[in-house]
């Protein structure tokens, strides 16, 4: 299989999540925007403050995934699975490619 494609589209994507997380970060930390003093503005705030923190959360997340896509392509068992040892089919990596497990492991978790 070829991984070149799969490097380059795993550290396209972790740039992308990066950029979402200095996004999410600055909404956190650096929020200029005084609470209202509407109840249902502040229900809305809130409820966007949730949002904001959930891609922020999906976004760490998944750079972890891709940190240790990335690790196993570098130590060459990138398309063995992590639990059973077997190879993971190249669709299952190309529809998920940062996934560590094959597509019989993944159904029983
Ligand atoms: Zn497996």
């Amino acid at each position: 299989m070829e991984l070149v494609g799969i490097v380059n589209e795993l550290q396209a994507r972790r740039l992308e999540m990066k950029s979402r997380l200095e996004r999410t970060h600055k909404h956190i930390h650096e929020k200029e925007e005084p609470v209202s003093a509407n109840f249902s503005e502040q229900i809305k705030q809130t409820e966007n403050d949730q949002l904001v923190m959930a891609l922020d959360a999906e976004a760490a997340a998944e750079i972890r995934q891709i940190d240790a896509a990335l690790k196993r392509i570098d130590q060459g068992v990138y398309e063995q699975c992590a639990s059973c040892g077997s190879q993971i089919a190249d669709a299952r990596l190309k529809a998920i490619p940062y996934t560590d497990c094959c597509i019989d492991c993944a159904n029983q978790q």
